[in-house]
């Protein structure tokens, strides 16, 4: 498997947990990351908005792992 190929399963792997567990997550008004929900302000942008629905989250999860990365997922930033 390519490097490639591996970063997009590792982000496909990723998002189907976050989309099991959508709770433990919220998504950034900042810079659309998904960063744990216990995260104040976001380590990427350190924006203190955050989108807490549930719904928002699995939505945004499956945006993150279909398109190139330009956004960090949770575990980047654990
Ligand atoms: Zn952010």
């Amino acid at each position: 498997m390519s490097k490639e190929n591996a970063a997009i399963a590792d982000r496909a792997k990723r998002a189907r947990r976050i989309v099991k567990n959508p709770a433990l997550y919220k998504v950034c008004m900042g810079c659309d990351s998904i960063v744990a929900s216990k995260v104040n302000i976001c380590p990427n942008c350190h924006a203190y908005r955050f989108e807490c629905d549930e719904n928002a989250v699995v939505s945004q999860a499956r945006v993150l792992s279909s398109r190139e990365q330009n956004s960090v997922v949770a575990e980047d930033l654990l």
